[in-house]
Order: structure tokens, then C-alpha cells, then sequence
């Protein structure tokens, strides 16, 4: 058991499961976005499919992870930093899709600018995709 993942439950008040820490792991390994299919890719057939998405639904309402919206339609999720709490995610930044890998990462140190909603409209959560070639891709040679 990796000492990260036990802290990082602790600190999000989440009892210890194995399963818990085998997903945050998956997580931590990556350090992108990964939709319910990449998950359960990683953790083979040592957890279903009901528990990685109960799992998933707990890490998303206690801050640890948030929803990151794809162009291909399917829900991914990815770690949260440090400024999430069980009752508020905070987080306006960029996420960006390469078509070349076809990975989704948070571009944390691109933050969106303030934007002002029409009287009468609420802020839940906000999403902003940006499509383009990642920096590992743009760096390759061509084959
Ligand atoms: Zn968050
Ligand atoms: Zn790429
Ligand atoms: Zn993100």
C-alpha cells in the first residue's frame, strides 16, 4: 500500500479500502484524465465495475476528483490539486484534448478569466476543452 494514497484518503476524511487506494493510485500514476473504461483497464479484474463507479461518485463529491468533459462525449475524471474540499471545487482551468494521443490533462496554471453570467443564472460547474496537440506530441519526431 503506497503511503500517498492512504494520506490523501485520510485527508479527505475517506476510510481506507484497498479498492479506494488502488483507483487513487491509478490516478496518481497517470496525472491526466481517465474515463471509467481507462480505470477499470488498470485495475484489471481486481474490482468491478459497480464499485469503481461508487468509488469514482465518492472521490467526485468529497473534492478529490472532478468531472472532466471530453469531446468524445464520455465522462472523464482527474485528480483534483490541493484547493478542493468536500464542499467546494475549485477550479476554472483548462483542460486540453490532444488529437494526436487522444489525452485529456488539466492545464492547471491556465486559469479562465472571471466570466459574468446574465442576471438570473447560476454558476454550477463550468468545463472548457481545448482540442490541439499536447507538448510530448509536438515534440516527437515524425515517423
Ligand atoms: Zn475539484
Ligand atoms: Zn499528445
Ligand atoms: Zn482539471
Amino acid at each position: 500500500m503506497a503511503i500517498a494514497t492512504t494520506v490523501l484518503l485520510q485527508d479527505f476524511n475517506l476510510r481506507n479500502t484497498n479498492q479506494r487506494e488502488e483507483i487513487l493510485e491509478v490516478f496518481l500514476d497517470h496525472n491526466h484524465a481517465l474515463s471509467h473504461a481507462d480505470i477499470e483497464k488498470q485495475v484489471g479484474n481486481s474490482i468491478d465495475r459497480v464499485t469503481i463507479y461508487r468509488t469514482l461518485k465518492t472521490f467526485l463529491n468529497k473534492g478529490l476528483v472532478h468531472k472532466v468533459l471530453d469531446d468524445a462525449g464520455a465522462v472523464k475524471y482527474a485528480l483534483c490539486k490541493n484547493t478542493c474540499t468536500t464542499s467546494e471545487h475549485q477550479h476554472d482551468h483548462v483542460h486540453f484534448k490532444c488529437v494526436k494521443c487522444s489525452v485529456t490533462s488539466c492545464l492547471e496554471s491556465v486559469v479562465l478569466p472571471k466570466i459574468n453570467l446574465p442576471e438570473g443564472y447560476e454558476k454550477l460547474e463550468s468545463n472548457f476543452l481545448m482540442i490541439g496537440i499536447c507538448e510530448q506530441c509536438s515534440q516527437a519526431p515524425l515517423s
